[in-house]
């Protein structure tokens, strides 16, 4: 006997979780299942819907007034406007730590690499280090974690001009965490005050870090940290940190793992969750049965086929980094239904031959209908059930635009929603 669900969604990234959000939304009785971790545990956590036109103009301050601009295959473009506003108001409802909603402006928000980004939606721990701020400001970065050098972020920011005075400083974190501590373990020391030696006395690690960090401050009135402040209780640590030292305190996103990311997609379960849909994580969908429409996919469970029927199928499988689509020497494919993915023939195409060139790579993916069913290289949707979402779509360069997060949400609200009209 299979599994059945009104809508069956594959992949449980932030595309995958908006879909399955949107179609719970609309009444729809969903189920997602999904493999591995998705890339949002090591993306920034921030939403940029569109930071740059494919041309590479930019920074881009409205994202949404440059969409009638794009080229006519982009993911926004086959939506149009106001479904991605749709969808952005989605996420806001559902994810309410986060900011930016209140304009259709896109934030600028320092790096850990020393650039300022445009992004659309932040967390509430970020909010303090926006560039639009013209307050002085104080970077401190932890000498285990050297790739968010301090001192060398301060000195890119302040070539780049930003409106304000910037310094940084290294300092180690209480307790001399070894260089591959989790970043995990940070924000639980943190959370907990727990122990942590130092001198050899025993201290609370928030304490003992208030300590370090107090007399660093001179005349700044806000202080950024690496983004390992608290886990399930980030806005705590924060507040707690605000308290003793006197000073807004924010987290600068730093390389994967990222926390910012985790605990996104801890909330978008748990909205998922909330919203009556059902989950499983842990083994890939390998398979399907159907001609014109998907009638039963296959999750491998220990060697064993298991069947899960449903009216409607979303797939939310991610790119070439989540294996939503992948290559050999010969072919660029999409691994499950084998829908079509368009690519030169000749794989020394695939690439520019400047490392930092246009290279046509990363824009493969399948290219779906405005209903975002992906289409046979007839341009005839594969399968009447079938809809696509986030980084498996072809036709953007999320990386180079800034449009990453923002393609995911959009795409897996509209897939999502649609999917749950027609089940009905
Ligand atoms: C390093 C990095 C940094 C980034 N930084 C930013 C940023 O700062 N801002 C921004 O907006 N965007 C950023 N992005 C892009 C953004 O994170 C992605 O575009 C977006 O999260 C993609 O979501 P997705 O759901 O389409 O795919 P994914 O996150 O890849 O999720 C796909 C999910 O599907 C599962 N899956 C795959 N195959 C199967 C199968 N056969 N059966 C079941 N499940 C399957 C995978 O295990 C995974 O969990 C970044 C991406 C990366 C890689």
């Amino acid at each position: 006997m299979a599994i059945e669900s009104d809508v069956l969604v594959i992949g449980g990234g932030l595309a995958g979780l908006s879909s399955a959000i949107s179609a719970a939304r609309e009444g729809a009785d969903v189920r997602l299942v999904t493999y591995k971790q998705s890339t949002l545990r090591q993306a920034s956590g921030l939403i940029d819907v569109l930071g740059y036109t494919p041309d590479g103009e930019g920074p881009l301050t409205d994202p949404y007034s440059a969409i009638p601009e794009l080229p006519d295959e982009h993911p926004y473009r086959l939506l149009g406007e106001d479904t991605v506003r749709e969808a952005m108001s989605m996420f806001d409802e559902v994810v309410d730590t986060y900011r930016g909603g209140h304009t259709d402006t896109n934030a600028l928000l320092p790096t850990y690499g020393g650039t300022v980004k445009p992004t659309a939606r932040y967390p509430d721990g970020a909010a303090a280090g926006l560039a639009s701020d013209d307050r002085d400001l104080l970077l401190v970065g932890f000498e285990a974690m050297p790739d968010f050098d301090a001192p060398h972020v301060a000195a890119h920011l302040e070539a780049a001009g930003v409106p304000f005075d910037v310094r940084g400083e290294t300092i180690q974190f209480p307790g001399d965490l070894q260089d591959d501590a989790k970043v995990t373990r940070y924000a639980k020391l943190l959370e907990k005050n727990g122990p942590v030696e130092v001198r050899g006395r025993e201290r609370g690690a928030r304490d003992a870090l208030v300590e370090r960090l107090n007399p660093l401050i001179e005349d700044e009135k806000r202080v950024g940290l690496p983004a390992v402040l608290g886990d399930a209780d980030a806005a705590g640590v924060r507040a707690a940190l605000e308290a003793e030292l006197g000073v807004e305190v924010f987290e600068v996103p730093a390389t994967p793992p990222s926390l910012p990311g985790v605990r996104l997609e801890d909330r978008l379960f748990e909205a998922f969750d909330e919203a009556g849909g059902n989950f499983e994580s842990g083994n890939p969908v390998v398979s399907f049965d159907g001609q014109n429409r998907v009638e039963t996919v296959y999750v491998d469970k220990q060697s064993a086929r298991i069947p899960y029927s449903a009216d409607q199928f979303v797939l939310a499988t991610g790119g070439l980094v989540g294996k939503g689509v992948e290559s050999d020497r010969e072919h660029v494919y999409e691994p499950i239904f084998d829908c079509h993915v368009e690519h030169s023939e000749d794989r020394y195409d695939w690439f520019d031959e400047a490392v930092f060139g246009d290279h046509p790579f990363a824009g493969f993916g399948v290219d779906p209908d405005t209903e975002l069913r992906p289409l046979d290289s007839g341009g005839s949707p594969e399968f009447e059930n079938l809809r696509a979402a986030g980084s498996v779509l072809g036709g953007h360069d999320f990386a180079a635009e800034k449009s990453g997060s923002g393609v995911s949400i959009a795409t897996g609200y509209h897939a999502g929603r649609l999917a749950a009209q027609e089940a009905q």
